[in-house]
């Protein structure tokens, strides 16, 4: 056989046994006889890159040069849905667009899957390029970490050109574990997600546990009438098809052929659909993937093109959202936030309302971009949402206010000093340095809980301080006599001791709780720890290096860039801050890492209950092992329970190993283990 030809087998049969260990999950060759062969290709490849193709199941590792994910336009339309909230809702859309359609119409129930959405484009088959849903018009081309997910097919079957929409998830077991190399970066599976595909590096991206589901596929014209079939045909090219999909028709015929061709999924008669739906909703959480709904689709495709579109969503289609943490009220008011480095948040003021247990009255709206997006108005009624701890989000406009309808628009200056607001990115700024707003908001970080931890001056008694002119500045925590709140009203002698108390205390915060608290763009907690870690434990080095201007000796700490670099040098040579520093330095407060001071370690296990069994190489004893744990924020106990998330084990565990895997906890090895605290 020619090498051309060897490559091309190998090249095949790699696929095909990545097909059945990743999509079907039934392997049939070993691991050692998998590698073995995607060595020898690995090695053909080397030895004649003439004949790789960008398509190897070699690709799959990824690569270490940095993606620029540029912009491409999308062939077909990528919109988002519309959403339907009741079942009452839902059948009001199945009666109208049967009415719309004139005819009969079978209809497809699919998860809404909450990751990240994909368009993938084969060209004769091969993948060509997958980009995300971006604006629906244009998208980033993250071809070459869409690549390694190895649950995408890179060369099928079929011979045409072909495009495919699918999601692309993290599992929430997998969810903990891998966000934890990403310093816990990201606040749910959904944005773990969205961030790897949009990582630079595609070696980084193959090494978290990524899934896809397809759901639609646009095949050359003619190929097929039904969704249901194309659904099929995508699970014969080797795509991972979502098994909990229904199929809703009065025609026994298709009914009988999609039986016989995806055995796997349910349904029936069209009239079985909205019990369907709401039965659907209650299994959610046993899934082991996040789903944020349903969605009911057309299954005749002829039907879809006739209803088409309105300006943002397809008429054939809709989403059945859940019901819980969704509610309805109105916007009273959209009040504009600034925070202590200038940025402005427009926050809407709602009628309060509950949900899931809650009582909202307030609501982020991010940016002017966001505003404009839901068309938004003092008025408006709206629909919000709130999901575990995110904060609550206006998800739509029901009905605009109609004695005034606006779309809101941001003033153009400061609400609080008048001074013009400058638009830099997606958000707005203010930019003066006296913006009384401003200052209140640094007081106020700078006493808070990860940074001077100074209680006793909560968000109201700062408000007091300031707004009488008695603490107008972070050194003037330190130099007012509180003594005289004794003659302001609600001052006990009590209180004022205990504020008097906890300011006192809070000077002996190490270094790295007050560099933190100074406030500075780009220097939050991480960031002050990377400095002191990296040799500048104490505010004497970083400006002497700040005051030599040379960016390079910041941004070579692994983790800043030239931007961080560059607003560390502006920070500290900026004469107003030196001057603040210098007095907090007068009145007593660290400016220097203390020699053997512990470092303030990430709590990285926060939350987290480990037990430790076995024993160890580079824990002996064991209770070596369990202050790493503590020192990051986990909690160690002896034996298995419920509440364990995590095992330690390490040769010889015994029975916890078999009793936390019961458990569901995760089963953690020293080198595992070494990694996680390294
Ligand atoms: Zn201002």
């Amino acid at each position: 056989m020619d090498i051309k030809k060897k490559i091309a087998a190998l090249s095949q049969e790699l696929l095909h046994h990545q097909y059945l260990y990743y999509v079907k999950t039934v392997p049939e060759i070993s691991d050692r006889e998998y590698d073995r062969l995607f060595d020898e290709l690995l090695d053909l490849e080397k030895q004649y890159p003439q004949y790789a193709s960008e398509n190897s199941p070699t690709k799959r590792v990824g690569s270490d040069l940095d993606n620029t994910f540029p912009e491409k336009e999308h062939t077909i339309p990528v919109l988002s849905l519309d959403k339907e909230y009741s079942g009452e809702g839902l059948e009001k859309w199945l009666a109208k667009t049967i009415k719309n359609a004139q005819q009969d119409l079978s209809f497809v129930v699919e998860e809404k899957i909450d990751g990240a959405s994909i368009v993938l484009y084969y060209k004769k088959g091969r993948l060509d390029a997958a980009l995300t849903r971006g604006s629906g018009i244009v998208g980033n081309d993250v071809t070459e970490n869409i690549r390694t997910i190895k649950q995408i097919p890179l060369i099928t079957a079929a011979e045409t050109d072909f495009v495919v929409r699918g999601e692309i998830y993290i599992k929430k077991s997998d969810f903990e574990n891998y966000n934890r190399k990403f310093e816990n970066r990201y606040s749910n599976p959904r944005n773990l997600t969205a961030g790897s595909l949009r990582n630079i590096k595609s070696s980084t991206v193959a090494g978290v546990p990524l899934n896809i589901l397809v759901y639609e596929g646009y095949f050359p014209a003619g190929f097929s009438n039904h969704h249901i079939l194309i659904l099929a045909r995508l699970k014969e090219l080797n795509f991972r098809i979502n098994r909990r999909v229904g199929f809703f028709s009065d025609q026994k015929k298709i009914l009988a052929l999609t039986k016989e061709k995806l055995p796997e999924i349910t349904g029936g008669a069209v009239a079985g659909l909205t019990a369907y739906v709401k039965e659907r909703m209650k299994v959610r959480d046993e899934l082991d993937y996040e789903i944020d709904g349903l969605v009911i689709k057309v299954n005749e495709i002829d039907v879809r093109e006739s209803l088409g579109y309105t300006s943002h969503h397809p008429r054939w289609a809709t989403a059945f959202k859940f019901d819980a943490p969704t509610a309805q009220t109105s916007v009273l008011d959209i009040q504009i936030q600034v925070g202590r480095n200038g940025r402005v948040t427009p926050v809407a003021i709602l009628e309060p309302v509950k949900i899931a247990g809650s009582t909202v009255s307030r609501a982020t709206l991010h940016n002017q971009e966001y505003i404009e997006m839901l068309e938004l108005g003092i008025g408006d009624k709206v629909a919000i949402s709130k999901r575990g701890d995110v904060i609550p989000a206006v998800e739509k406009v029901i009905e605009k206010n109609c004695e005034n309808p606006t779309v809101f628009k941001f003033p153009g200056a400061c609400p609080f000093c008048e001074s013009a607001l400058v638009k830099d990115g997606a958000h707005h700024f203010c930019k003066n340095r006296d913006c009384p707003e401003k200052l209140e908001r640094a007081l106020a970080y700078f006493v808070g809980k990860d940074r001077m931890d100074i209680d006793t001056l909560g968000e109201k008694t700062i408000d007091f301080l300031y707004k009488k002119g008695f603490v107008t500045s972070i050194p003037g925590i330190y130099k007012f006599n509180y003594d005289l709140l004794l003659q302001e009203e609600g001052f006990k002698e009590k209180k004022v001791e205990n504020i008097k108390n906890s300011v006192e205390k809070s000077k002996s915060q190490p270094f790295s709780r007050v560099l933190t608290a100074l406030g500075f763009d780009g220097l939050g907690k991480a960031a002050a720890a990377d400095l002191i870690k990296n040799g500048f434990d104490s505010i004497d080095k970083i400006t002497a290096a700040a005051a030599r201007r040379n960016e390079e000796e910041f941004s070579g700490i692994e983790g800043f860039g030239e931007t961080t670099a560059l607003l560390i040098i502006e920070h500290f040579t900026d004469q107003r801050n030196l001057a603040s520093i210098e007095e907090l330095k007068q009145l007593g407060l660290n400016f220097a890492a203390e020699t053997g001071e512990k470092q303030e370690l990430p709590a990285v296990f926060a939350d987290q209950v480990w037990v430790i069994s076995g024993s160890f190489e580079n824990f002996n004893p064991r209770s070596q092992a369990a202050e790493e744990i503590e020192k990051r924020g986990g909690k160690v106990t002896a034996s298995v329970s419920s509440k364990t998330t995590h095992l330690l084990f390490g040769v010889s565990p015994g029975s916890k190993l078999e009793k936390a895997r019961k458990v569901g906890g995760a089963l953690i090895d020293e080198a595992k283990f070494l990694e996680l605290i390294d």
